[in-house]
């Protein structure tokens, strides 16, 4: 339930307010906007009458909340949500982010190369795989432990925060020690326990949306990263599989606006697992930003052709530099910047 209350509203009327929701063991979370203060009630709300809340003079409107998502519903939370990743801050009507980097970590020499390589074409994180998800067993599973200290290298090089994907909690002390925005992969989207346990972390969620999963699904993904006590959870469509076969996986840009209207979540477009084809890397990345994502992320790669994973859908440095010039005309066309 959403409880609206004036912004003008003592501070002791709202608090007499909130105790009297707390004391009906409901959670109370508060955001406060330029013209009112939104209450958003999480907890069995059937009990409450909405005529007797409005009685309150304070109380200036009442809603009950269909959708089953709460704390990453815009209802609850009016504004955008901002997240800051050492400094950097995504979302809002903040600068358009840019993370690049190679599907997979592979050593420290090209991980170092590759993150000059994008800094220099204006990224302005790093990301790669070092724990990878790969649909064979027998391939290559990603350098781990060393991955993740190749992309540490990298970062004391460049200066580049470092994106990188978590698949098992006995890994988040060392992603807690070293990483800087910790990916959730769509295979992982609907692992409940871990999902649980990245809403313990200190550490921004950059969580992909599922194979096949359903705009709603895949915000509960978020809820429940949220309700784990995590706020900064950044939305990122990657397409899913449909009946299509000449792109990998399927990306309607609608889904941009959607979370935009659902939640006030930061969302950031993965064009190079959305298509597949690094071809069609560039007009996908384009038309998310005129639809209004607030980052992307892209697959670079110094050779492409001898990657050790997903080198078909990633660009060599020179054509992501080219990419940007024109990302930033479309996102000027759109009131953002880039
Ligand atoms: C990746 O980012 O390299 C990756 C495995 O992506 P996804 O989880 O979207 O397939
Ligand atoms: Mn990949």
């Amino acid at each position: 339930m959403i409880i609206t209350l004036k912004r003008t509203a003592p501070a002791e009327a709202v608090e007499n307010i909130i105790r009297s929701f707390e004391s009906r063991n409901l959670t109370v979370h508060r955001s406060y906007g330029e013209n009112y203060i939104v209450l958003g009630l999480v907890g069995d709300t059937t009990q409450l009458d909405e005529r007797s809340i409005l009685a309150n003079e304070w109380v200036d409107n009442v809603q009950r909340v269909a959708a089953p998502y709460k704390l990453a519903n815009r209802m609850f939370h009016p504004e955008d949500t901002i997240i800051d990743v050492n400094g950097i801050r995504i979302g809002g009507n903040e600068k358009i982010v840019l993370m690049a980097g190679p599907c997979s970590i592979e050593g420290l020499e090209p991980t170092i190369e590759i993150a000059r390589a994008v800094k220099e074409a204006g990224a302005d994180m790093l990301r790669g795989g070092a724990y990878k998800p790969r649909t064979s067993p027998y391939a290559f599973q990603g350098l781990g432990t060393e991955g993740i200290l190749d992309m540490v290298r990298a970062r004391e090089e460049t200066g580049l925060p470092i994106v990188t994907e978590l698949m098992d909690a006995a890994q988040i002390d060392e992603f807690e020690q070293y990483v800087d925005v910790v990916q959730i992969g769509a295979r992982n989207m609907q692992n409940y326990t871990l999902l649980k346990a990245v809403g313990r972390m200190h550490k921004p969620v950059l969580l992909k949306r599922g194979m096949s999963a359903t705009i709603e699904e895949w915000i509960m993904s978020a809820e429940y990263i949220m309700a784990s006590g995590n706020p900064d959870v950044i939305m990122c469509e990657r397409g899913i599989r449909t009946f299509e076969k000449s792109t990998r996986n399927t990306m309607d840009p609608a889904v941009i606006p959607i979370i935009k209207q659902r939640t006030h979540l930061p969302i950031v477009v993965d064009p190079s697992h959305a298509t597949g084809d690094w071809k069609l890397i560039e007009p996908v990345a384009l038309a998310a930003i005129a639809a209004g994502c607030d980052g992307l992320i892209i697959e670079v790669h110094q050779h492409p052709e001898n990657a050790w994973s997903d080198g078909a859908q990633s660009l060599k440095p020179d054509r992501f530099a080219a990419l940007i010039e024109k990302a930033r005309a479309v996102a000027g066309a759109v009131g953002r910047e880039l």
